[in-house]
């Protein structure tokens, strides 16, 4: 049995001193008391947390960050001129290519203070579009990927079968996406004994990709699968997808997907940039989480999700990395809260009388991440996966404070540094601020965009 003790800790009745943790050999929390002296032999830590999941990556657009910021020759660069780009970066991506960026990611998610992914995987199909002899193929490099790092996994293989409502075929770019409904369920039995290899705490779930790529009988066709797992879907990002819905389906995104599908807390929408307000609260009452990737929705201009009225009227939220522009959990938390501030003209808007800012944010996104990934955990009590993170309470970021100012200044004027360690399901997987296999994860990380980056 493992015995952790920290300082201070986060619990579900609120912040405790010296707090004992002690895991069982399956990872799950077993007990937990404040008030106690450390026993020889336990870990003692700072500040200790219930570990987020970052709902929503698409690992193989990390070894493209930082290639896409220069105007291209479109007149207005856009949300679509990076995603040409971003097509032909996949052809030089084969199934070692994805296990060593996906294994760099999820190393660098652990580093940032999370403890597990929903990978919202797409790339199933080899270049060209024809399918790999396994057609889970990529699927199981994930999952490959995430027996060596130790970061839960929840996989989300993704259903994507057209290139627009009007259900033209895909653009050559997108051919290592396509399924019809038949050959998904074939891709998802693959993907579901891939993760047989890997520890208990690994979920599989169903991502149709969005509304433009599902067309309503595909939805219908492949929701049966995820049984009682997660399913997420990209929503509403772009106003064009949204004019592009009331074309041809007569209501927007989310009116639409509310009034047209079993939506419940099983679901998770991405992107839900492009909301009106009935929108908002409809979602929020659906019980779906919103799955928000304030760094990525920078980044690709998106748009800023209404988190005041959605956390208003008692919605779930979870943080996503999405094209993993950036891996960082504190900054995805003080970008979303600047996004409101910025909108409002206004501080401090996601706080509440009784929670500060950090505070209220890091205890939903714990919350709906679990969630999202369809994972018992996301707070520190008997019984649920042991997801901690330890923040190093010795940092001057970090001295000389308790309680909600401790995450305020992790959010807002810290970084991922202040991450000491890491348990994924009672995996200590980061320890001093470093990943268990950082430097062998680093070096081929390294070797491929080198090389990569001289093709682009
Ligand atoms: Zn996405």
């Amino acid at each position: 049995m493992t015995e952790i003790w920290a300082e201070t800790a986060l619990l579900p009745g609120g912040w405790a001193a010296d707090v004992l943790v002690r895991l069982d050999d399956a990872g799950r929390i077993a007990a937990v008391t404040p008030g106690a002296e450390a026993p020889a032999g336990a870990a003692r830590r700072g500040a200790l947390l219930p570990a987020p999941v970052n709902l929503h990556s698409h690992a193989f657009q990390r070894a493209m960050a930082g290639l896409t910021e220069a105007r291209g020759p479109d007149p207005a660069d856009s949300f679509w001129t990076w995603r040409r780009l971003m097509y032909r970066f996949l052809d030089q991506l084969g199934p070692d290519e994805v296990q060593v960026i996906a294994a760099y990611v999820q190393m660098q998610m652990a580093e940032a203070g999370y403890a597990a992914v929903g990978e919202f995987h797409y790339l199933h199909n080899a270049p060209g579009g024809g399918a790999y002899a396994d057609r889970a193929e990529l699927s199981g490099r994930i999952a490959a990927a995430a027996a060596e790092t130790g970061l839960g996994l929840t996989l989300l293989p993704v259903f994507y079968q057209y290139g627009g409502c009007d259900l033209r075929p895909l653009a050559p770019g997108q051919d290592r996406f396509f399924n019809t409904p038949e050959t998904f369920a074939a891709l998802h039995d693959g993907a579901a004994r891939a993760l047989a290899a890997l520890p208990p705490d690994a979920r599989l779930g169903i991502a149709p990709h969005s509304l433009r790529a599902a067309d309503p009988a595909g939805l219908a066709a492949v929701l049966p699968l995820a049984g009682d797992g997660p399913v997420h879907i990209h929503v509403a990002e772009q106003q064009a997808e949204v004019d592009e819905l009331i074309a041809h389906r007569g209501a927007r995104p989310v009116e639409w997907l509310l009034a047209n599908a079993p939506v419940d807390a099983r679901w998770c929408l991405i992107h839900a940039t492009q909301m009106v307000a009935e929108e908002t609260l409809a979602m929020a009452a659906s019980g779906a989480v919103a799955g928000l990737c304030p760094i990525t929705e920078s980044s690709l201009g998106d748009g800023i999700f209404d988190g005041v009225r959605f956390l208003g009227a008692g919605g779930a939220i979870g943080i996503g990395s999405d094209s993993n522009i950036r891996i960082s959990l504190s900054e995805e938390l003080r970008t979303l809260e600047y996004s409101q501030r910025l909108r409002d003209r206004a501080r401090a808007v996601l706080a509440t009388p009784e929670r500060s800012t950090g505070r209220r944010l890091w205890e939903a996104v714990a919350a709906g991440g679990a969630q999202a990934a369809g994972r018992a955990s996301g707070a520190i009590a008997p019984g649920l996966w042991a997801d901690l993170v330890a923040l190093d309470t010795g940092a001057g970021e970090l001295l000389g404070l308790s309680g909600d100012r401790l995450l305020d200044s992790f959010a807002f004027q810290g970084d991922d540094r202040l991450v000491s360690d890491l348990w994924s399901a009672g995996r200590h997987i980061v320890t001093g601020g470093r990943h268990v296999a950082h430097a062998p994860i680093t070096a081929r990380y390294g070797a491929l965009v080198t090389r990569l980056r001289g093709l682009l």
